[in-house]
């Protein structure tokens, strides 16, 4: 029997560490030779954390008996349901609810599963399988093919389709070819990325590996943002284990493949999530993006060929090729294919991390899977996007969650995370917050959006405080087209995204604070 205690960053700032200590040293002291205490990342139900789950040995987590809000006075008791097989009724959290029940977990099949620190837990359950096979009985381009027929498009936000952006490096004449996986995450609220690298590093590094097999690089990196170091942490031990286990470096599998992977911290600027940017970051030089073409594929780091995805995207690498590619397009909606990572934050019961078929109706995510607004309170818009993004108002929630149906909506599904809003919540305030997000975010490289988003932070703020006319909201609405068409890199771009939203939706709640209104 394992006793498993999430320590990924979510149950760690609401008290993981102790509960795991009690637990260890109860579990030493005890008399249960068939009894461990083990580390494992994201269970999903941030909320309830700290989590801890009694299963079988590398058992699913849906076979787990599971319980929340564990303090470390709670250890005896545990320990005790772990030998007897009864449960501490105070504790349990169903795991048939349907937070968990309506899941579909692929990405994160082994969070909350597997140690994230060890190797061999990694290997236990499959890991590396897929890479031997596709090191071993694979030719690069059927790895390509099997991609391409899985259908994946990038998680990252941009949607584009993952096997064509291979197939496009993999063109490239032969020479040094560069892998990145983008973990620059964030977007307010987003957290997919970092759960990910805290639960099952070692799944990112191997969607890697076949990635450089398929495309013909030799090198590595990761750009992870230093504000996450315990996924830096246990990402740096990944690389470490899978390097002595022959897995990262040189001639991996007694294959000609060699492939090296380093990691580069970036300083907390949101415009390096952008790959222009991120690369020139990578150089050494300041993170600000250029003009594109050429593409990363074409030109990226230092010149050569380079294919960027982001942690999901590589983290469904391994299951594709194990599973087939048809297997994969079998999963979603006709032209998203796959599931999707999100990660429910603001007002709502469940806040935590989900992994959920692409179609999934909003409202099953919102009212079921998230078990719906807190207090009794009525649900108002659910931001999606994050500062790129729009908010979806209930009239909408209905909307199955893929990238073409909330573009229809005028938001996107950017890279999954979600910030729901009560009745409470002021829709131009909601405005205000992410254009100052993007306005102290601007790298200020180019005018429209360095002067625009300055500017419509400053209307937005006369706005709220019932200082402006309608003149000023004609102005509000001009200066997003023209930020809109003007800016270089999709920060600008899509910086007036959440104002276009929020007036498309709740124009009544900013024309009420007008001064001629008032
Ligand atoms: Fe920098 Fe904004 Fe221009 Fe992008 S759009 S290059 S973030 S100033």
């Amino acid at each position: 029997t394992e006793i498993r205690v999430c320590t990924a960053a979510s149950c760690q700032s609401s008290g993981a560490q102790p509960v795991l200590e009690a637990l260890t040293a109860g579990c030493e002291a005890s008399e249960h030779p068939g009894c461990r205490v083990k580390q494992v990342g994201c269970m999903g139900l941030c909320s309830a954390g700290p989590l801890v789950a009694i299963a079988a040995k590398d058992a699913p987590l849906d076979q787990a008996q599971l319980y929340r809000d564990v303090t470390a006075a709670d250890a005896p008791e545990i320990l005790t349901s772990a030998k007897t097989g009864a449960p501490v009724e105070r504790l349990h959290c169903p795991i048939d609810m349907p937070f968990f029940a309506r899941q579909q977990r692929i990405v994160l099949e082994n969070s909350g599963v597997v140690d994230p620190n060890s190797f061999k837990g990694y290997v236990v359950l499959g890991g590396y399988r897929a890479m031997v096979q596709a090191l071993t009985e694979m030719t690069p381009a059927e790895v390509i093919a099997e991609v391409t027929t899985s259908a994946l498009r990038g998680r990252g936000g941009g949607g584009y389709p993952t096997g064509l952006k291979w197939s496009t490096v993999a063109k490239m004449p032969a020479g040094q070819k560069y892998v990145i996986c983008n973990a620059d995450e964030g977007d307010p609220g987003a957290f997919m990325d970092r759960a990910i690298l805290e639960s099952d590093p070692h799944r990112v590094l191997e969607g890697m590996a076949i990635a450089a097999y398929a495309i013909g690089a030799n090198k590595g990196f990761v750009y992870i943002r230093a504000e996450y170091p315990l996924a830096v942490e246990r990402l740096k031990t990944a690389i470490r284990k899978a390097k002595r286990a022959g897995f990262i470096g040189h001639h991996i599998c007694e294959t000609e493949f060699n492939f090296d992977i380093e990691i580069r911290l970036g300083a907390g600027a949101f415009v390096c999530g952008e790959e222009t940017a991120l690369m020139a970051s990578i150089e050494g030089g300041r993170g600000q993006p250029r003009p594109r073409p050429p593409y990363p594929a074409e030109s990226g780091l230092w010149g050569c060929p380079t294919l960027i995805n982001n942690v999901e995207t590589y983290a469904n690498i391994a299951p594709i090729v194990r599973d087939g590619g048809d297997w994969f397009a079998g999963i979603g909606t006709e032209r998203s294919k796959g599931t999707k990572v999100f990660a429910l934050a603001g007002a709502i019961c469940n806040t935590g991390l989900i992994e959920v078929p692409m179609g999934t109706p909003l409202r099953d995510i919102i009212e079921d899977i998230g078990g719906g607004i807190p207090g009794g309170k009525a649900f108002k818009a659910v931001q999606t996007g994050g500062p790129s993004g729009g908010c979806i108002p209930e009239a909408h929630l209905d909307i199955p969650v893929d990238y073409d149906s909330l573009k229809t909506l005028g938001t996107i599904m950017g890279s999954g995370g979600m910030i729901v809003m009560d009745e409470t919540s002021s829709m131009v305030e909601v405005a205000r917050f992410f254009m100052e997000f993007c306005m102290s975010e601007s790298c200020g490289k180019c005018i429209p959006c360095r002067a625009g988003t300055a500017q419509m932070h400053g209307l937005l703020d006369r706005i709220v405080k019932g200082e402006a006319g309608a003149q000023e909201l004609a102005l509000l609405e001009e200066l997003c087209e023209v930020v809109q068409a003007t800016s270089l890199c999709g920060l600008g771009q899509t910086a007036p995204n959440p104002v276009l939203s929020t007036l498309r939706y709740f124009r009544a709640e900013y024309e009420q604070r007008l001064l001629d209104q008032a």
